[in-house]
């Protein structure tokens, strides 16, 4: 038989190493960073696109490793859902921004709808539904104020689960999104069981509005009428283009997010933004 011997080794690039190593440490870091409050959220405006009055935010995470400084989220958050790490930081979240909420309250903003990730995983653990239950009434916000976004993917597994913890959070008064609308298989079959409040358009079809691209314009037009239809709202992500906003308001897009309005914002940034009167 053949032995392994020299020249059989598993020959590694150098960059394949790096990448390895940093998926190791920040598998190591993770828990410790959450106690450490290495974690930071950060806020991407969505707009109403004719006013250009800001209608809520989605709440986006970063992490700020000690050693490493920023470690941008689809880095860490597929090692996170490996791990499983990702219920715990969800959780934390979720209990972050609903006292955000409350201390914004307090200081007197208009209060404006945050919309969390939620990754299929965390529907199947328990506690979902009591957390937030629990965090909207210790922080006394109305329900409406909180979105979850929620891929596609996830209402795939149309576990029976996951139906009735949708349901459930739907019951409480907060919000679903769908996100990433367009590249997963979502049916018309699971909209209607749903009903979803929004749609988030996904920035590839977004990003192919031109006039030579009728395809992506189309599919665009068609779930802007499939929602109005149903009376769901629709989010254009990923705008980062004048003309994306024009065709996107003669098609009657309810709100836009993306680069050109603004990239997500740190906390201070994002209430300065508020203040200022948009
Ligand atoms: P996503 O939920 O689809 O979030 C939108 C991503 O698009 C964000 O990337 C945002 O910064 C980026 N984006 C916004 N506007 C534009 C634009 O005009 N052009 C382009 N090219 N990109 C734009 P980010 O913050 O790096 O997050 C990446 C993904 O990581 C998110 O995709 C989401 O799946 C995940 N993620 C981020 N924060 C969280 C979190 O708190 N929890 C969970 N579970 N996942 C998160
Ligand atoms: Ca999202
Ligand atoms: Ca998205
Ligand atoms: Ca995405």
């Amino acid at each position: 038989a053949k032995r392994e011997g020299k020249g059989n080794y598993q020959l590694f690039t150098y960059s394949k190493d790096i990448s390895s190593y940093k998926k190791y440490v920040l598998d190591r870091d993770m828990r410790k960073a959450i106690l450490n409050e290495e974690f930071e959220l950060y806020f991407q405006p969505k707009v109403e696109p004719i006013r250009g009055q800001i209608y809520g935010a989605e709440v986006l995470i970063r992490w700020n490793h000690n050693e490493w400084g920023a470690i941008s989220p689809s880095e860490f958050i597929p090692i996170a859902e490996e791990n499983q790490t990702i219920n715990l930081i969800t959780d934390w979240v979720i209990k972050r921004v609903l006292s955000l909420l409350k201390e914004w309250k307090e200081q007197g903003f208009l209060l404006r709808t945050l919309s969390v990730n939620v990754p299929p995983i965390r529907f199947m653990r328990n506690g979902l539904v009591e957390l937030v239950k629990e965090q909207l009434q210790i922080n006394d916000i109305p329900a409406k104020f909180l979105e979850l976004e929620v891929t596609e993917s996830t209402l795939l597994r149309s576990d029976k689960i996951v139906l009735s913890k949708i349901e459930e959070l739907k019951n409480l008064g907060i919000k679903i999104a769908i996100d990433d609308f367009g590249t997963g298989y979502a049916s018309f079959d699971l909209l209607r069981k749903f009903h979803p409040d929004t749609l988030k358009i996904d920035q590839l079809f977004v990003q192919n509005i031109h006039h030579e691209n009728e395809m992506d314009r189309g599919i665009i037009s068609s779930i802007l009428y499939l929602a109005k239809t149903l009376e769901m709202k629709v989010v254009a992500e990923g705008v980062e283009e004048l003309h994306q906003i024009e065709f996107l308001k003669q098609q009657e897009c309810d709100f836009i997010q993306g680069y050109l309005f603004s990239p997500p914002v740190s906390q201070s940034e994002y209430e300065h933004l508020m203040k200022i009167g948009y």
